[in-house]
């Protein structure tokens, strides 16, 4: 790889200049995928990375942290893990994963350096970058900074200097907290997962409970991985109306298991309902906790249902699973859901907001945005000629920000410019006329060495 180790740029009249036919933004696993379909195509390209390689599967979130799919399944395709296909890989695995996937190829990969801003320049063709370390030409940006950049808090989130707060990305191991229970909002893969944990080290965990899918994490001896790609979900477009915001509640954790909220109710977490409002040391919630369980077992049964066809339809010889479509009773934080609660009377010392992340392209100051600023593009390539997304949510499909998604929009990313390419490449009949003469000219002068030779 050009560095791990960082190379300085090129100085040119006291500033530091350097020219790049593709600059990418960011070496995550999209910013590694983009890479190298670059680098089969031909395409001139630099990565620049402000941190590490995954340096969000390093840093970015907690300790215990496995991949949501098995090993089999969340990868490239030009590399295994070392690991039995049907393990969850430890984050610092698929770190280290990545690590090895861009030297494979020897990607082009320069980390430390941040890109600070990206203007179109106005009197020639490209873009002007600047970054924390010089300043680059570049004929196309790829903005490859992830889905997850910037954690989210809503702004319910109390005043109240004597608890603590953390977003789920700022959130290590349980003893990380004061003690005390603890109120996780937010019941994606995240939230779920983190509350779990809290609630196995000891802790008395509240758990506010969204809107949310819930697949099995395996059924009829097929990991949900599979059934989604069989089953065409992960290809889906856009997500069904009304669903856009809804989370995905799916852990690897302890081996993988199907989140069974009305489970993590008997094992001793309490259910409440979406959070709505704190005022005076006080927490209420929606009632709509039941509603929401329903709505997760409905997407669950869903599953399983559409499994079954494909099963039958395929004549597919697999294990009949009828324990599947087994429910827990109705706890009794289900049945009397708790409205209300006094935080200190509760003991509740700390929140944790498992409450999702925004983009951030405040650096990408260019034509591509809405004017909500949301990026305008179509798969990937945006509004703004020369200026490409990678990573983000449903960029063209459900697996977009997913390991194995983002590698094939990477991968049409990489086709649009190399076909640009082409095109920019062609010469009409009078040009291919004027450069032959120009290649016979140059033939016909004698060359040094040849005058030279006796
Ligand atoms: C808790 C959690 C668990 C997940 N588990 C899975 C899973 O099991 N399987 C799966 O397929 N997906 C999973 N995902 C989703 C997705 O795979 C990850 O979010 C993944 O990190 C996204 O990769 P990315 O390359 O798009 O973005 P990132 O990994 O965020 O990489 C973007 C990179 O850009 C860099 N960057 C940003 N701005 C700049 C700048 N201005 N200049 C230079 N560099 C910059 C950042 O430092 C970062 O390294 C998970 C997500 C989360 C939050």
């Amino acid at each position: 790889m050009t560095d791990l180790n960082r190379t300085a740029f090129p100085k040119c009249n006291d500033r530091l200049v350097e020219d790049i036919d593709t600059l990418v933004v960011g070496a995550g696993q999209a910013g590694v995928a983009m890479s190298e379909h670059l680098s089969k195509l031909g395409v001139p390209h630099l990565v620049l990375e402000r941190n590490r390689i995954a340096e969000a599967w390093r840093t970015g979130r907690w300790d215990s942290l496995v991949a949501n799919g098995p090993v089999w399944h969340d990868r490239f395709p030009g590399l295994e893990f070392d690991l039995d296909p049907d393990a969850f890989a430890p984050k610092e695995q698929v770190a280290a994963y990545f690590e090895a996937y861009a030297r494979k190829f020897n990607a082009p990969i320069r980390t430390g350096v941040e890109v600070k801003r990206v203007v179109r320049n106005a009197d020639r063709p490209g873009f002007t970058v600047e970054t924390s370390e010089g300043v680059i030409r570049a004929n196309r940006v790829v903005a490859a900074t992830g889905p997850f950049q910037r954690p989210v808090i809503p702004p319910i989130a109390p005043n109240d200097t004597a608890l603590t707060q953390l977003h789920s990305a700022a959130y290590r191991n349980p003893q990380q907290l004061p003690a005390g229970a603890v109120l996780v909002v937010g019941a994606g893969s995240s939230g779920v997962q983190i509350a779990d944990e809290l609630q196995r080290s000891g802790r008395q965990v509240y758990l506010s409970v969204g809107a949310h899918d819930r697949p099995p994490r395996s059924y009829r001896g097929r990991d949900f991985c599979w059934w989604l790609g069989v089953l065409g979900l992960w290809d889906m477009e856009a997500a069904q109306p009304g669903k856009e915001h809804v989370t995905i509640a799916v852990s690897g954790a302890r081996g993988g298991q199907t989140i069974d909220f009305r489970g993590l109710a008997e094992q001793g977490l309490t259910l409440v309902g979406l959070t709505k409002a704190f005022s005076n040391g006080v927490v209420s919630f929606q009632a709509d906790l039941a509603d929401n369980l329903a709505r997760g077992d409905e997407n669950y049964l869903e599953l399983l249902d559409a499994a079954d066809a494909y099963i039958a339809r395929n004549g597919l010889d697999l294990p009949e699973e009828p324990e599947a479509r087994r429910k827990f009773p109705d706890p009794d934080c289900v049945t009397h859901p708790l409205l209300e609660l006094d935080l200190a009377a509760a003991g509740v010392t700390s929140i944790i907001w498992a409450t999702g992340y925004a983009v951030d392209f405040s650096w990408l100051q260019v034509g591509a945005f809405d004017a909500n600023g949301k990026p305008q593009h179509q798969r990937g390539v945006s509004s703004e000629p020369g200026v490409y997304f990678l990573g983000l949510p449903w960029l063209s499909r459900r697996g977009s920000t997913f390991i194995w998604g983002v590698w094939h929009d990477a991968k049409h990313i990489a086709d649009h410019i190399a076909t640009q390419h082409k095109y920019l490449a062609y010469r009409d009949a009078a040009q291919r006329q004027a450069a032959a003469q120009d290649a016979r000219a140059e033939a016909a002068v004698p060359k040094l060495s040849i005058l030279g030779a006796s």
